[in-house]
């Protein structure tokens, strides 16, 4: 049977049906819509102002590379600039090749990059070296939650570098789902109450942050870059097949083939819920993590306001590190950006 014709342009053969609504459209009116719906979300939610210096997350992956080509496209129309910024965690066999396709997207589109590296920011731990530290212990399997926190406070620190007003990130409405779902099973209030909403508006001193694709499905991601034939990174990171994430993922699919709406459904539904904010700490969660990797006594209730190691360490020996920028508090809750496929703590 032939495909029908586009329902938008009425000239081209369809060439899919939306996800969610079913309407059929050809491959250019698919990537007009798309564009104008990321328009939409950022123009109805006010998230990037004219004159704003925008820092994309760049991790080199699908979620991130359409981001990136979505606000090349819309830039003019919104009055900004934008700079590219990638984190290198520092794991063997997967960020080189990730960080080669950022750079070959940046040349291509003309954008300025910046790389930031845990190594230098967080003295010289890398995601390896966490890894290591963390073997044979239940939290190796919690890299992607160790990562997640840096990561937020390192692309934060890029985006201050280039001189950046704003941060934007890749999250799209089942990473969203997902990392609710993550949430109410780790009994993590203290992230569900930071997570609602397309963003945050940049308290203790953070940039503002907000994700234009959290209202779009993955697949529409997916087809997105399919039909822009763009060029990004799809390999998982080597840390990936071990973390949580993966259950939520897999919960997910299950919901979604009973009520095709879960995805977004559960991230409105967090976005309704009245959650007192979490308490401020003295240390900002990637100097909390950081501080018990330096003791041999990594923490990982990072986002629950109680530590699971028991009772309180002996007395330092050695200054408690400071990430750059740490002004304590809870600026540090999340995985801004990781498409390595796990992303065990991807908050907003
Ligand atoms: Fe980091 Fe993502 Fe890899 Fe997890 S999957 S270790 S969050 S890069």
């Amino acid at each position: 049977m032939p495909a029908p014709q586009c329902s938008s342009c009425h000239a081209a053969r369809a060439a899919l049906r939306r996800p969610r609504s079913g309407q059929a459209l050809c491959g250019a009116c698919f990537c007009t819509a798309f564009e104008a719906e990321v328009l939409h979300t950022v123009q109805a939610g006010r998230l990037l102002p004219p004159g704003a210096v925008v820092a994309v997350g760049a991790s080199g992956g699908k979620d991130s590379t359409v981001l990136a080509h979505v606000l090349r496209e819309l830039a003019p129309r919104l009055g900004v600039s934008l700079r590219l910024v990638a984190v290198d965690e520092g794991i063997g066999g997967y960020r080189d090749a990730a960080l080669a396709a950022v750079r070959r997207q940046a040349a291509l589109w003309d954008l300025p990059l910046t790389v930031v590296a845990y190594a230098d920011l967080f003295g010289g731990w890398t995601m390896d070296a966490v890894a290591r530290s963390t073997a044979g212990s239940g939290r190796s399997r919690a890299c992607c939650t160790f990562c997640g926190v840096l990561r937020r406070r390192a692309l934060e620190e890029g985006a201050r570098l280039v001189g950046a007003t704003h941060i934007v990130t890749g999250h799209n409405a089942d990473d969203m789902a997902e990392t609710v779902l993550m949430n109410f099973l780790r009994g993590d209030a203290g992230r569900l109450a930071r997570g609602g909403g397309l963003g945050s508006r940049g308290e203790g001193g953070a940039l503002p942050r907000c994700r234009p694709l959290q209202l779009a499905s993955q697949k529409e991601v997916v087809l997105y870059a399919h039909f822009r034939r763009l060029d990004y990174f799809s390999e998982e990171c080597v840390y990936a097949p071990e973390a949580f994430r993966g259950h939520a993922r897999h919960l997910l699919k299950l919901l979604e083939a009973a009520r095709p709406s879960a995805a977004l459904d559960l991230v409105h539904s967090a976005e309704r819920l009245a959650l007192a904010p979490a308490a401020r700490r003295a240390l900002c969660q990637a100097c909390a993590l950081l501080d018990g990797l330096q003791r041999g006594r990594p923490r990982l209730a990072i986002g629950k306001g109680r530590d699971e190691e028991g009772p309180p360490p002996p007395p330092e020996t050695r200054a408690r590190p400071r990430t750059p920028g740490c002004e304590g508090g809870g600026a540090g809750a999340g995985t801004p950006g990781c498409e390595g496929g796990g992303g065990g703590g991807r908050d907003p």
